[in-house]
């Protein structure tokens, strides 16, 4: 079952020490959304807020994504959110290839369980690890990725301080990644 493997993934990533980000870890952010659902938004790793409430993208960037969400007919339980990394990493830098490296398979497992249509790549991080491309970020379709649709898009924090643009570019990515969800039904 979908959920069973979810759920799995949640509890193993909760006592997980493949790698160092554990040690200062209050929270794992494993993701969450339903289990049905078509649409995988991608981001990079839990920040301050994500690792107190052990929820993804609670903080500042989170509300830009849920504007962005609704700007483009969409709500946060229709889509499931989860990040590269499960484990914050100290100081919110980038996680690193071995982090990543560490935590993939909780990734793979959640996209082999989801089976989602599309995977919103939300930032560069998300970017480099799934399509493994070196060059920079390219907004649109990048590619297959066991069975979905990968589509990169900037992260939500790039919208913060005003930046309006950003929120806008944002918002017709997701309506183009739903709308790819939907045509494969
Ligand atoms: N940035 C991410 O990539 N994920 C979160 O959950 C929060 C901020």
């Amino acid at each position: 079952m979908k959920r069973d493997e979810l759920r799995a993934v949640a509890e193993e990533a909760a006592a997980c020490t493949k790698c160092d980000l554990c040690r200062g870890r209050t929270n794992a952010v494993p993701g969450e959304g339903p289990a049905n659902a078509r649409i995988m938004l991608l981001g990079e790793a839990p920040g301050r807020t994500e690792d107190s409430t052990g929820r993804p993208f609670a903080g500042q960037a989170g509300r830009m994504l849920d504007r962005a969400l609704s700007k483009a007919g969409l709500k946060r339980e229709d889509v499931f959110i989860t990040s590269v990394v499960k484990c914050r990493p100290p100081e919110n830098r980038e996680p690193d290839d071995d982090e990543i490296e560490a935590c993939k398979s909780f990734l793979e497992r959640q996209v082999d369980a989801l089976k989602p249509k599309v995977i919103v790549l939300l930032g560069r991080v998300a970017y480099l690890s799934l399509t493994g491309r070196k060059s920079s970020i390219q907004r649109g379709p990048a590619g297959p990725y066991r069975g979905a649709v990968l589509y990169a898009t900037c992260h939500p924090a790039v919208a913060l301080h005003g930046r309006p643009r950003w929120l806008d570019a944002l918002a017709v990515d997701l309506m183009s990644a739903a709308a790819i969800a939907e045509a494969s039904r």
